[in-house]
């Protein structure tokens, strides 16, 4: 099942997407909810982010080749950062690049929605603690990243998390192909085979620390091959069985 979030006529509504066709629901969809009467064709509406996290955890160097590219030891436990939920955009919004930086670099990585409260769960049931999965973008201003030696203001900026297109419910993360691509030409390719610590154990850890939301999300890393966007770029992040992502970069308007 494919959950959205869209705007039709200067309203917000929830719905599920079924081919090119949108059945609105009668509320949203972190608590139980039924379909209404009411249809939309997809190219009628604009796709909004499919949640609105309290909080977005993030998770640093998660994948075995990006370790293996880095020549970096693996790490014991997750390392783990947050995102404000100011960064969040959808399908088709502009990543406004910020006058601080010189370096803004995308990472394709998998973006867990959580279903339910979850605080000190178990790995085995995390998942139950799920609702589905979608694309995210963790937009990065490298430079301040490596001049700040901590990450909250090169993670940070408004428009630096995007999502969607929605949040896709019936599917195994374990083995998913993951991609980027620059203006069409690719730059990421992986797997989230790759990954150091799954999401079951993902969702575990971050629950011993904070306690997580309906809506909140946890981005699970990124694979190797990042590299830097500029004004007017198209940035894509693909991930099987879930869709594209595209956002385009624009230059920060200074008033
Ligand atoms: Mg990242």
């Amino acid at each position: 099942m494919k959950l959205v979030r869209f705007q039709v006529q200067g309203r917000t509504a929830s719905g599920i997407l079924n081919n090119d066709e949108i059945a609105e629901l009668d509320g949203g969809y972190f608590s139980p909810f039924k379909t209404l009467a009411t249809c939309h064709p997809r190219s009628r509406v604009k796709l909004l982010a499919p949640c609105s996290p309290s909080k977005i955890v993030a998770v640093g160097l998660n994948y075995q080749d990006h370790a293996r590219e880095l020549a970096m030891a693996l790490s014991e436990t997750p390392i783990v950062f947050l995102k404000p939920p100011t960064t969040i955009i959808g399908p088709d919004d502009a990543i406004l690049y910020p006058g601080m930086s010189v370096q803004v670099d995308y990472e394709a990585e998998l973006g867990v929605v959580i279903r339910e409260r979850a605080r000190n769960i178990r790995p085995e049931e995390a998942l139950g603690h799920v609702l589905g999965y979608t694309c995210a973008n963790d937009v990065t201003a490298r430079d301040l990243q490596k001049k700040d030696g901590q990450w909250t203001r090169a993670k940070s900026f408004d428009t630096f998390c995007p999502i969607g297109p929605w949040i896709e419910t019936d599917l195994s993360p374990d083995d998913l192909l993951i991609e980027s691509y620059l203006n069409g030409e690719q730059r990421q390719s992986s797997r989230t085979s790759q990954f150091i610590f799954n999401v079951p154990y993902l969702v575990s850890f971050i629950s011993q620390i904070m306690t997580l939301y309906p809506g909140d999300l946890i981005i699970t890393g990124t694979p190797p091959g990042v590299g830097p966007m500029k004004p007017g770029d198209e940035i894509e992040v693909r991930i099987e069985g879930i869709g594209s992502l595209k956002n385009r970069v624009a230059a920060e308007l200074h008033s």
